[in-house]
């Protein structure tokens, strides 16, 4: 049976335009469709946008440490409108680049909603063509919780588009995407609440680094409360007695400019006035903006996949095996569709070891141990390996902890700290983890991670000299188990 493609990938994210460039390279004849923007969820609305964001926050401790250091310099205001257009006209520039990477890489490209018709047929808009391979990268969306009124809230991808920077914003969830907007947008000068309905943030994460992290958070001056959820919320101009004004904007604008036109932005009504919550721990609070960072569904509906025969997850993903192959032979998933590690590296690897797989003949599982990884919070949390609570119930461990007030901060006159912990087999001398909380861990734990992945020891780090006076130092300094397990 002879096909129109060899590969056909639908979703133009970071794990489907790799692949589809790296299958293209073996000579292969590729064809990938989007339905939205090339790029997808990382360079649109995710990791790009949101790290621009993320450094732009950042700016009010650079100008109040810059005063410390003997600069004569003020604030001055942030003016969103201003950094929206650049910020924009870096994710189109990013666009671009990504459709010309297809495109020099022979890739044809369909802009449209791909739908699969049978294991070997995708329709987009009126074509209908066949591929000997499909790949599904469909990636995921933001959802909100099941509660009336629900979209009103916005959800991470509205922000990029808000017209107006609103005055209070009330985040629910405590993953990192919810912890990361709370600090943007607290840098950003925004009166920032958040609240999870869990003991702590960051489920998941090393506990101690987790502590820390809330403790500075609330020191800076999120109002973080834990244990609390949002039980009813309704616009503000409806009558609800009680309720505690904050300092909410009633001129604020309709947050997405083009919402209508993006199909996974879910929404429906954004609020264009305040918002009335009522939360589990009795209060009601007036808030600009409520942001739900509640988690992530898989992009499965409507795309026939079912009716092509592949099965589901129980969140609704693309079940595969180890080599992201799904239960029809000729179709592959990868990347966030697949809800296995929700992230861009992850993503790309997976859609290289497809290509090794099923273009290369060379079987090849996509590694997911020990990936290094950051929430790019203020401070940040570096991450590789396991935490003190999951090693503890795999084997012995000695913990090697130290928190200090980190040079530049100290002289500035802040209080915050930073840690540093190594989780060490007791018998083996591995570094199973390596936590650190402070400014650029996202860049320092890429570098640990190298380490920790080659399979260094405790006595490997002891024995590699000091880079002085840096924080990291302290990675390679600590001498005495805190404590052992
Ligand atoms: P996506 O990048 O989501 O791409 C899927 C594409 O498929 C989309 O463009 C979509 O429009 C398209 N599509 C869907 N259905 C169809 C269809 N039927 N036909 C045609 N096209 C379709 N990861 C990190 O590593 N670091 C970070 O700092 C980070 N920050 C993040 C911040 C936020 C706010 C969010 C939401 C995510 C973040 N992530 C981060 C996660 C990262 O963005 C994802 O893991 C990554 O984008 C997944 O890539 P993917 O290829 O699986 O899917």
């Amino acid at each position: 049976m002879t096909f129109d493609y060899d590969l056909f990938v639908i979703g133009g994210g970071s794990g489907g335009v790799r692949a589809a460039r790296v299958a293209a390279a073996t000579g292969a004849k590729v064809a990938l469709a989007e339905e939205y923007r090339m790029g997808g969820t990382c360079v649109i609305r995710g990791c790009v946008p949101k790290k621009l964001m993320v450094y732009a926050s950042s700016y009010p401790d650079i100008f109040d440490d810059a005063r410390q250091y003997g600069w004569d310099v003020q604030h001055g205001d942030f003016n969103w409108g201003n950094f929206r257009t650049r910020l924009h006209a870096e994710l189109d520039r990013l666009e671009e680049v990504y459709r010309n990477l297809l495109n020099g890489s022979d890739v044809e490209i369909f802009d449209g909603r791909a739908i699969m018709d049978d294991p070997h047929t995708v329709r987009i808009n009126d074509k209908t063509v066949t591929a000997k391979h499909v790949l599904i990268a469909t990636g995921g969306h933001p959802v909100r919780p099941d509660m009336p009124n629900a979209d009103l809230g916005i959800v991470s991808n509205d922000i990029f588009l808000m017209e107006k920077m609103p005055k209070s914003v009330l985040i629910i969830g405590g993953g990192y995407i919810a912890c990361e907007f709370a600090c943007i947008l607290h840098g950003l000068g925004v009166e920032v609440t958040q609240y999870y309905r869990g003991a702590q943030i960051l489920r998941g994460f090393d506990d101690e680094a987790r502590g820390l992290l809330a403790d500075s958070m609330i020191q800076r001056g999120i109002n973080l409360h834990v244990g609390t959820n949002i039980v009813e919320m309704a616009p503000a101009s409806e009558d609800h007695t009680g309720a505690q004004p904050t300092n909410s904007d009633a001129a604020m604008g309709a947050p997405a400019q083009d919402i209508a036109s993006n199909p996974k932005s879910d929404t429906a009504k954004t609020a264009k006035e305040p918002i009335w919550v009522k939360a589990t721990n009795g209060t009601e609070k007036v808030f600009d903006h409520v942001l739900f960072a509640t988690g992530r569904s898989p992009n499965t509906d409507g795309i026939g996949l079912e009716e092509a025969g592949v099965k589901l997850g129980r969140r609704g993903e693309v079940a595969v095996d180890d080599y992201s192959q799904t239960s029809v032979p000729s179709i592959y998933a990868i990347g966030d569709v697949t809800n296995r590690v929700q992230l861009t590296p992850v993503a790309i690897r997976e859609g290289m070891a497809f290509v090794e797989t099923v273009f290369k003949g060379n079987p090849t599982k996509p590694d997911h141990d020990l990936i290094p990884s950051a929430v790019f919070t203020q401070p940040e949390l570096g991450t590789v390996g396991l935490t003190e609570e999951e090693a503890r119930e795999q084997e012995p461990i000695e913990v090697y902890c130290t928190s200090f007030r980190p040079m530049q901060q100290a002289f500035a006159g802040k209080s915050e700290r930073v840690l540093m912990k190594l989780v060490v087999a007791k018998e083996s001398r591995k570094i199973l983890g390596c936590h650190i909380v402070a400014d650029h861990a996202g860049e320092m734990i890429q570098m640990v991670g190298i380490a920790v992945k080659m399979g260094a020891t405790k006595e490997d780090f002891d024995r590699t000299v000091a880079v002085h006076p840096t924080m990291a130092e302290e990675i390679v300094t600590m001498k005495e188990p805190m404590r052992s397990a």
